[in-house]
């Protein structure tokens, strides 16, 4: 069973989005996308432009607009260029992290990057298939429409403790402290920001990931797809 149409995945980081949207994905035979790592690699390039939190918007929106930036959408390998070369575990890294609030609330890189989600989504839903798209305004802005939209929450302890795993698997030093500073940073960031601010769309559905293993989620995501008759 293959799914069809758009699933919307909004929410913080460390709520195990990337996880169960990837597997999902994958489970459904569905195309993904992961629209932070497009904000991510745009940051790179403003960090590679020797430009930081200092820079005024108008730097960082030009060196931040107009890149040869390529996102993948195979669940599989998701793979993310800039310039020609895979940056994929460059984005991770805590300078990205810290600066990428900044940039993905500039409003031509914004624009930029929604056009940029709009064709890989027609690509993947022409034709009858089907796409995991995950963010922070997928459900509200990117895909208004979008027949199933989940709206992920935990509570900033257990996320910061998530990430710190993460990080600590990919090999990356990380104080849990620290962590927890970064994360409630970018909630704040994120979620007052002018344009596109996180929040949950009216119609997604919510759920609270504190005490849900990523199995569990992945197990309600499946039956929720299978309830809106989105496989055929
Ligand atoms: O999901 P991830 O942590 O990789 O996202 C990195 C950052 O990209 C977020 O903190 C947010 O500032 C930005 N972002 C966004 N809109 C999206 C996805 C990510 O503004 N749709």
């Amino acid at each position: 069973m293959a799914l069809r149409g758009v699933v919307a995945m909004d929410g913080p980081s460390g709520t195990g989005k990337s996880t169960v949207s990837r597997r999902l994905a994958q489970a459904c035979g569905a195309a993904y996308l992961d629209t932070g790592a497009m904000y991510r690699a745009a940051t790179l390039a403003v960090l590679r432009a020797d430009l930081d939190e200092s820079a005024s918007e108008e730097e960082m929106t030009a060196v931040a607009t107009g890149r040869d930036l390529v996102s993948g959408t195979d669940p599989a390998g998701p793979t993310i260029t800039l310039d020609g070369s895979d940056v994929s575990a460059e984005i991770r890294g805590p300078e990205v992290t810290g600066l990428v609030s900044a940039v993905s609330a500039l409003p031509a890189v914004r624009a930029e990057m929604v056009a940029k989600q709009h064709e890989l989504i027609a690509d993947a839903v022409n034709g009858g298939g089907g796409i995991v798209v995950e963010g922070r305004d997928i459900g509200t802005v990117v895909v208004p429409d979008a027949p199933l939209k989940v709206y992920l929450t935990a509570s900033p302890a257990v996320r910061a403790a998530r990430r710190g795993r993460q990080d600590a698997r990919a090999g990356r030093e990380a104080d849990l402290h620290v962590t927890l500073s970064d994360v409630e940073r970018r909630d704040r960031l994120d979620s007052s920001r002018r344009i596109s601010p996180l929040y949950a769309a009216a119609d997604a559905l919510v759920l609270d990931t504190d005490n849900l293993s990523a199995d569990d989620v992945l197990a309600r995501l499946r039956a929720l797809v299978a309830d809106r008759g989105l496989e055929g």
